[in-house]
């Protein structure tokens, strides 16, 4: 799950990591009043105002009605109305959104970090995450923070560092000191900088996130070290032992086939390829889409439907495969353990009747309990449904549909 800026620094700020304080906002109305207390707060008259979406790159990005950044400063309040209103409620287009502009719902309104000495500040790039080739966690950071961290990776790889946590002994001081070192600070910057690294890693940890990136750290002209920006990753597997997370969770930023899907109780997973898949077990699914691809085709999505293939679930699974556009034919794959095979072949038909204009084929492979009388039960639909009771069976049928 992914969460937007201001509920990542919120994250952050409970670990005790500094952050810029700020008020998120979603209507004009309440801007101004919000910026007044700000200043109330914190004495500033200079703020920055933020789109807050699931996309990265929001400084360079256009809002298309207006022609706008999405991350703005503004001095006083009156600028910060305008501001707002230059973003929220807009689309936003940048280079994560796939030419397609984001409608902004909430925008952040912060004091500016960068004042009032802009000249002697830095900008870093700090970011922790699972490396999964070596089962560690990892803090990757930079000197060359506040641009594209892509670029510096492909054009000058050298200047980004790693440094690898043993989860037996977890993040040491002398890491965190090694951390601020490369980054070239020293005196109060750098020991602001070695708790940052810590209270950063322990936010990363206790939230059970899966990647915290923040671009940029920012080193001030008092030599404070604050978090500006946060992209958080959480891990979904995880988010049952924190009882308020799920609350983060910003549907209209999912994709809305998935979102159906989970609150119909089904794994679904949306992919680019163009067959679509319905499988029992994420075991069996994983190795169903091999198969698909070991034929020549491409899986247009992971579905496990779970322990019970009934009618009502098999039907809902077909409707949001068939939203998919892609998809050229479907695999069915069911193991009949607890489950029978017979009742599966009666949902598939049942389901198949119910939806009414299935124009693509579907293969279909029972196997396991009753696996015979399912065949049977397919064969005499008279649907355009084709049984197979062997894998290769059922691979053969996949390669002549992606022939076709
Ligand atoms: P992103 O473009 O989506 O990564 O959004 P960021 O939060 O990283 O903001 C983009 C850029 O705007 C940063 O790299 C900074 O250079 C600048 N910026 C962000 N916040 C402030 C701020 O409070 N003051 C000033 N002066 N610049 C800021
Ligand atoms: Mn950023």
């Amino acid at each position: 799950m992914n969460l937007h800026e201001y509920q990542g620094k919120e994250i952050l700020k409970s670990y005790g990591v500094p952050i810029q304080e700020g008020v998120v906002v979603d209507s004009l109305d309440k801007a101004e009043e919000a910026a007044k207390k700000l200043s109330a707060d914190t004495g500033t008259e200079w703020y920055v105002v933020k789109a807050q979406i699931h996309a990265g790159g929001r400084g360079k990005g256009t809002v298309e009605e207006t022609g706008s950044k999405g991350v703005v400063l503004a001095k006083g309040l009156g600028e910060v109305k305008n501001t707002v209103d230059g973003i929220l409620g807009k689309h936003l287009v940048t280079l994560q959104t796939n030419g397609v502009g984001k409608k902004v719902n909430k925008v952040l309104i912060a004091e500016d970090a960068y004042a009032p000495d802009f000249d002697a500040c830095s900008e870093f790039y700090m970011s922790v995450l699972l490396n999964r080739g070596t089962g560690r966690n990892i803090i990757m950071y930079s000197t060359e923070g506040g641009m594209n961290i892509e670029e510096v990776a492909e054009k000058t790889p050298h200047l980004i560092f790693k440094e690898e946590i043993d989860p037996k002994v977890g993040l040491q001081g002398f890491q965190c000191r090694k951390i601020a070192f490369n980054l070239g600070l020293t005196g109060t910057a750098m020991k602001n900088m070695t708790k940052f690294v810590a209270k950063l890693y322990a936010a990363y940890v206790g939230a059970d996130a899966s990647m915290f990136e923040i671009n940029p750290v920012l080193k001030t002209g008092d030599d404070r070290i604050i978090a500006v920006d946060s992209k958080v990753t959480l891990d979904d597997s995880a988010l049952f032992r924190h009882p308020g997370f799920e609350d983060l969770r910003d549907t209209s930023e999912e994709d809305p086939t998935e979102v159906e899907a989970k609150a119909a109780g089904l794994n679904y997973v949306n992919l680019d390829g163009n067959v679509g898949c319905m499988v029992n077990g994420a075991g069996l699914a994983m190795s169903t889409m091999d198969i698909i691809k070991l034929s020549g085709g491409e899986p247009a999505n992971f579905l496990d439907v779970g322990g019970t293939a009934d009618a009502e679930r098999v039907a809902k699974a077909f409707n949001i495969i068939l939203k998919d556009p892609n998809v050229k034919g479907i695999l069915v794959n069911i193991f009949g353990g607890i489950v029978r095979c017979d009742r599966v072949a009666n949902g598939v038909v049942q389901a198949y009747k119910s939806i009414g204009n299935i124009n693509v084929p579907i293969i279909v492979r029972l196997q396991g309990t009753n696996a015979v009388e399912a065949k049977e039960i397919i064969d005499n639909s008279g649907l355009n449904v084709y049984s197979a009771i062997t894998l290769q069976d059922a691979a053969d049928r996949v390669k002549e549909l992606i022939v076709d």
